[in-house]
């Protein structure tokens, strides 16, 4: 069974075809066939974040040229797919309009069922498609631009919430701090690389909600904190003519220090709390090297395997889209119809599915 999947929540077209082996009844891994992926941060980044009107616009430009990329990628024609799936939700409405309208009417001329996904189900079971992937049951941290959530996993659609942030996610702590540093959108990337040269320790950032037995987050305060701190070091005499670079540097790297440190010790308490000793880290904040540094040194001491998508999956993709649907229908905890009507979910809880 072939799946194509087609993303576009957001601000990157993705599509993708992955394979189902058949016979062995739920065994044997889905494999990736073949990706391509367009991202737009270079078109936004010139107004500090995504325009959604413009994202749907590109997103219409994309989505041929890398469907045809991908059946080229996989030496198949069109007549190869056998199940369409699409992003439904979470995202932007228009941009998630013109992927499902592009694989509705794909599923359509090519008289094929369609399927539409869960975009944070495409994060989560993105680590499948790893060289070490895990099994269930497990807890997983799902850290990306809009979402920072611990979800106890029991198997394909068995998710159980066990805390997310009350405000801002640990990806949006990330780029906004980087905003300030002036380091471009998105900055969590560029604020890991300037965080390198300076010391974790040298400002002292709150870390909201640390202690205590709530697995719930909260980053919020931090943005202020660093605001108030990088006012301090503006306002200071620049003594080595470098624009403060050093001060910013380690400003990055204690912001850093303090978001991964928060992450890694709910992580800890949530295994704890679950007793499960498996942890699945996705989402785009899962590329961060310091996060995948600490969460790999406590999980070891403590028995706990840690799992992580490839570096290039951690961020939106189609290949996690495409999977999901395969797993889903591997699981029969979903069917694909041939029912071409569609709606789009900006807002949609994981949970609930
Ligand atoms: P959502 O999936 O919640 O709708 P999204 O799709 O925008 O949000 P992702 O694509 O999963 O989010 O991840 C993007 C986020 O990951 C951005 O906030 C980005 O700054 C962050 N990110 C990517 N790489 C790194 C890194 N190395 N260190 C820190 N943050 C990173
Ligand atoms: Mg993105
Ligand atoms: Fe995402």
């Amino acid at each position: 069974l072939r799946v194509l999947g087609i993303e576009s929540s957001c601000d990157e077209t993705g599509v993708a075809l992955v394979e189902l082996p058949e016979g062995v009844a739920g065994a044997a891994a889905p494999r990736l066939l073949a990706h391509a992926l367009h991202s737009q941060i270079d078109m936004h980044q010139a107004y500090g974040g995504v325009v959604p009107e413009l994202a749907s616009r590109d997103h219409i430009r994309r989505v041929v040229p890398l469907l045809r990329e991908t059946l080229a990628g996989a030496g198949l024609g069109l007549e190869a797919v056998d199940v369409v799936a699409h992003t439904r939700g979470p995202g932007l409405a228009g941009a998630l309009l013109v992927g499902t309208g592009a694989a509705c009417a794909l599923a359509m001329a090519l008289d094929r069922p369609v399927l539409g996904v869960h975009h944070l189900e495409g994060h989560l079971l993105s680590p499948f498609l790893s060289v070490d992937p895990p099994e269930f049951p497990f807890v997983a941290l799902l850290v990306s631009g809009g979402h920072t959530q611990l979800m106890r996993v029991d198997g394909v659609g068995r998710y159980a919430l066990l805390g997310e942030t009350i405000d801002d996610a640990a990806g949006e702590a990330f780029d906004k701090s980087a905003k300030m540093l002036g380091l471009g959108y998105p900055g969590g990337p560029a604020l890991a690389r300037l965080a390198e040269q300076g010391h974790p320790q040298a400002y002292r950032l709150p870390r909201p909600l640390l202690r205590g037995d709530l697995l719930d987050f909260s980053f919020a305060g931090l943005k202020t904190a660093v605001w108030t701190q990088l006012a301090k070091i503006d306002a200071g005499e620049d003594t080595a003519g470098d624009g403060h670079a050093q001060e910013r540097a380690d400003l990055a790297a204690s912001t850093q220090a303090a978001i991964v440190e928060v992450l890694v010790a709910k992580s800890l308490l949530a295994l704890k709390q679950t007793g499960l000793k498996r942890l699945v880290v996705a989402g785009g904040v899962g590329a961060n090297r310091q996060l995948r540094a600490d969460l790999d040194a406590q999980c070891r001491r403590r028995g706990v395997r840690v799992h992580y998508p490839e570096l290039h999956l951690c961020t939106d993709n189609g290949a996690m889209i495409a999977l999901a649907a395969a797993m889903r229908l591997q699981s029969g905890q979903a069917e694909a119809r041939r029912q071409y009507d569609f709606d789009v979910r900006p807002r949609w809880d994981l949970a609930s599915v």
